[in-house]
């Protein structure tokens, strides 16, 4: 157990490179039988442990792979049923005084206009989320002076406190650089879901290379970002790894430590984990061609081993990935993806023939939130907008989900049905609509009573004008 927060580059982390690759190494072209019996713990919701991990990484048979793929999907309708969690991004500013290679928004990129939201525009981009039908959404920050820890808390709190209609946002996670202690307490005192730091790459000289400047350019001080913000009492924090800096393998593992590391300190693992791909980016040549771009098929392969090594977080998806990709990864094992997205500082609100030059890359999912939401129950998915465990203080949804026998059951199906009532009722088009009253129907007849009539008498409170109906 760590007593003092690393922060130095020199002193050891948790992240042991050589002992990374000598697991990858050691375990080449893994035999049929070992790979079953590790797809047979996985599916038993066991976690899994690095040489395990590294031993699925290394499998190279289509054959083996594809057992891989059919575990994934297996364990994700056992653990998260057909619900997927829909969120939108919502940056707040672009200015920044890191230089990171491959983001639009470093500070060295003069083809960016900066832009930070004032009161009256954050205002104006949170009601056309809520008028969207949003509930759930992500603030992302560049990292700069300016947005301290009070400034992000002022800005969450001006977020909740700004409704529209029916609507208003009820849970806001954050994106921003890592914090002190003590700026993490101020940010949690308005009320936050997760917090999320990507560490880009675990590989420390890669590390350096993509981050020459800023505070960045601190390896373990970001590393242990989020153990200051546990030590702060946010007990939800978020992980991930920009896929293309580096080798995807050698990331996944890196994810891997960081959760095992999590929970042997903290007792509880990261809620969620991320694996953005690199997008092209304004003035950001090494957007081009990533030194270790990552194809669609190893892309696959990665959210299925990583669904399988942490039975229990959250995999988010984002609107980074092209849509026929994103059909496919969803069934390997993803919980949450945000619909509907603009990632342009202002870009919900104005139409700004320049906004390209206020994002921090280009998206690969353009569809509107009701475009997602129909294919979603056409395909037999619940869209979910809860936010109840939050609320209620239930922290880590998703751990209880998996690890609390009928919790999915008795909080979550319900709760995805209202949320999405209230949804089809304030803001579908027509088409959605039908199709979604359908869905409803569907799901409800596979309960068994009394919980039946009991979810029946929440989507009739919702359908005569009651909103944030919740178990
Ligand atoms: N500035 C903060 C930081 O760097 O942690 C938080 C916001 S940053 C805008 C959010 C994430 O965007 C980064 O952690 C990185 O993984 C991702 N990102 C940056 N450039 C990207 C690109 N060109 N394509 C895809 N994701 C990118
Ligand atoms: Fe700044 Fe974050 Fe972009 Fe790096 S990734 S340049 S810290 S906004």
């Amino acid at each position: 157990m760590y007593i003092f927060i690393k922060e130095k580059e020199d002193e050891k982390t948790f992240i042991d490179e050589e002992n990374i690759f000598k697991l990858l190494e050691k375990n080449k072209n893994p035999d049929k039988n070992k790979v079953r019996d590790i797809l047979q713990k996985s599916i038993a919701k066991q976690r899994l442990e690095p040489n395990e991990v590294a031993t699925l990484l290394n499998v190279n048979s289509k054959e083996q792979w594809d057992e891989i793929f059919e575990a994934a999907r297996l364990l994700k309708e056992k653990v998260y049923g057909n619900r997927i969690v829909l969120f939108a991004p919502l940056y707040i500013g672009n200015e920044c005084i890191n230089d990171c290679e491959y983001c639009g928004f470093r500070i060295s990129n003069k083809y960016v206009i900066r832009k930070t939201l004032n009161s009256e525009e954050l205002k104006n981009e949170v009601k056309a989320l809520v008028s969207k039908g949003h509930k759930r959404l992500i603030v992302v920050f560049g990292e700069h002076p300016k947005y301290s820890p009070e400034f992000i808390a002022k800005t969450i709190d001006l977020i909740y406190n700004t409704k529209l209609g029916n609507g208003e946002i009820r849970r806001v996670n954050v994106n921003a650089a890592p914090q002190t202690v003590e700026g993490y307490k101020i940010i949690k005192s308005v009320g936050i879901g997760t917090f999320q730091i990507f560490q880009e790459t675990y590989h420390l000289p890669t590390y350096r290379k993509m981050h020459p400047k800023g505070p960045k350019s601190n390896f373990a001080w970001r590393l242990y970002g989020l153990d200051r913000a546990m030590i702060a009492g946010i007990d939800d924090v978020g992980i991930g790894a920009l896929f293309g800096l580096y080798n995807w393998k050698f990331e996944v593992m890196g994810l891997i430590y960081h959760t095992i590391h999590l929970e042997e300190r903290f007792g509880v693992g990261p809620h969620t984990i991320s694996f953005p791909r690199i997008e092209p980016a304004v003035g950001t040549p090494i957007t081009q061609i990533p030194p270790y771009q990552v194809n669609d098929e190893d892309f696959k392969k990665l959210v299925a081993v990583l669904r399988l090594s942490v039975p229990y977080t959250g995999l988010i998806l984002t609107a980074r990935e092209p849509v026929n990709l994103r059909r496919e990864v969803l069934k390997l094992g993803v919980s949450q993806i945000d619909a509907g997205s603009s990632i342009g500082v202002g870009s919900y609100s104005e139409t700004d023939p320049e906004i390209i030059k206020k994002s921090q890359f280009i998206l690969g999912d353009t569809r509107t939130l009701d475009e997602v939401i129909y294919e979603l129950l056409k395909e037999n998915y619940i869209p979910s907008f809860c936010t109840a465990c939050y609320r209620a203080g239930r922290t880590g949804e998703h751990f209880m989900e998996f690890a609390i026998p009928g919790f999915v059951k008795r909080f979550c199906t319900p709760n995805a049905l209202f949320t999405l009532n209230e949804y089809l009722n304030d803001y579908a088009t027509s088409k959605t609509k039908n199709l979604g009253k359908v869905i409803i129907e569907k799901e409800l007849e596979k309960i068994p009573e009394p919980q039946k009539s009991a979810i029946f008498e929440g989507i009739k409170k919702i359908d005569i004008g009651e909103r944030d109906v919740r178990f």
